[in-house]
């Protein structure tokens, strides 16, 4: 909310931003319980939300318990190379500590390799329907992006290799992308990144690994050896639950680390969030109970779009993208009515995708009063 009121004067000062800082369209985040309960003069206890691709099931009992402990120190500083977590996380992926930077979710990490590597007159490569972050941090430099149409709603590599040039610094690919759920093959990736000059990095964002098939899995960071020009970016905001502390990691040469280390905020992660970062990593039930949740979950959303008649974009990830397009009402009037029963989704308009809403999995409860409420909207013609 703005706190600015209508009869003061435009700011001055503020029509001297760079004119790639005031093209910046701003993010558009899944809406709080909070604001929608004061809307709509809902309760909170009725509404559900299955916007922002976070863990139904909540956080680790182990994170939960570190949280709490850490909770008794947090008049100190944290620990700004955050020795604890780089040990943990160093062990567990089998990388050496100098190939770690940390950030305060792993759009920080986005961001840092922005800051470390664009200036105003580069290019930027990412996808059509790719994660909005990408040209967000790239615009935030000057640089310039260039989206490649998407495929099957997919990355489409060979036309992204055709997008180099000279200018080229950084590509970007989600794998699995959001909003669209798609993934790349572990094979066509590795012929991509062969393909890929060395000087110009790919930063590989993994933030849904933890929700693939054991088959589906990552093996980039057994790739970081052959491709120094490899940032590899991993959250602790989805299968782990920590969205609302904000960590993730990158994982890349240590050169490469060592730049992005540079433009870091020396304490860009918070000493909670480090905790519980710690203990969330030595808990590996509790991913794997929300593997096996999403899995169910993923089973009964699309049983249920089938039964709706409803076309969704096949996922990899712990939200499926839905479309109404050959249903009288079109997605905005579905996402209202969504909105009016207590139930948010994620319009995705701004993805270029606007017959398309995007739901994330939650609680089996969850998921079924989100296929009630939609099988009602969908019903009803007014
Ligand atoms: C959710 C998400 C992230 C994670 O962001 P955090 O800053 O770590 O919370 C990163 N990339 C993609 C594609 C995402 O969907």
């Amino acid at each position: 909310m703005s706190m600015s009121s209508s009869n003061q004067a435009h700011s001055a000062v503020a029509k001297l931003a760079p004119a790639y800082i005031k093209a910046i369209a701003p993010y558009q985040g899944g809406k709080p319980i909070s604001e929608l309960a004061r809307e709509m003069g809902l309760q909170v206890e009725d509404i559900v939300k299955l916007a922002s691709n976070e863990n139904p099931l909540g956080i680790s009992p182990k994170a939960d318990y570190a949280i709490q402990e850490a909770l008794l120190d947090v008049a100190r500083y944290p620990d700004g190379n955050g020795f604890a977590l780089r040990d943990a996380v160093s062990q567990k992926f089998s990388v050496a500590p100098n190939q770690l930077v940390f950030g305060n979710g792993s759009n920080d990490i986005l961001e840092l390799a922005a800051r470390a590597f664009l200036t105003a007159g580069c290019e930027v490569i990412y996808s059509q329907h790719a994660f909005a972050v990408y040209s967000l941090v790239t615009q935030a430099t000057g640089a310039t992006g260039v989206v490649v149409p998407a495929k099957n709603y997919g990355h489409d590599l060979p036309a992204m290799l055709s997008e180099i040039t000279t200018k080229t610094r950084i590509i970007f690919i989600a794998n699995p992308n959001n909003p669209t759920g798609t993934l790349l093959g572990k094979a066509e990736l590795l012929a991509f990144l062969k393909q890929v000059p060395k000087t110009v990095l790919v930063v590989l964002d993994e933030a849904y690994d933890e929700y693939l098939s054991a088959a589906n899995k990552s093996e980039a960071i057994s790739w970081l050896n052959e491709f120094d020009n490899l940032i590899i970016s991993r959250t602790f905001s989805k299968a782990y639950g920590l969205a609302g502390l904000r960590v993730g990691f990158g994982l890349c040469h240590a050169d490469i680390a060592d730049l992005m280390n540079r433009v870091r905020q020396p304490f860009n992660v918070n000493s909670i969030a480090q905790a519980a970062a710690v203990a969330s990593l030595a808990d590996d039930d509790f991913v794997e109970r929300s593997y096996a949740l999403n899995q169910a979950g993923m089973a009964q959303l699309t049983q249920g779009f089938n039964k709706l008649g409803l076309e969704y974009i096949p996922s990899f990830a712990n939200f499926v993208s839905f479309t109404v397009k050959n249903k009288s009402q079109n997605a905005a009037q579905v996402n209202q009515k969504l909105l009016q029963n207590g139930v948010i989704v994620r319009p995705i308009a701004n993805y270029e995708m606007p017959d398309y809403l995007r739901v994330s999995i939650g609680l089996f409860s969850e998921n079924a009063r989100f296929l009630e409420v939609l099988e009602q909207i969908l019903k009803s013609n007014d």
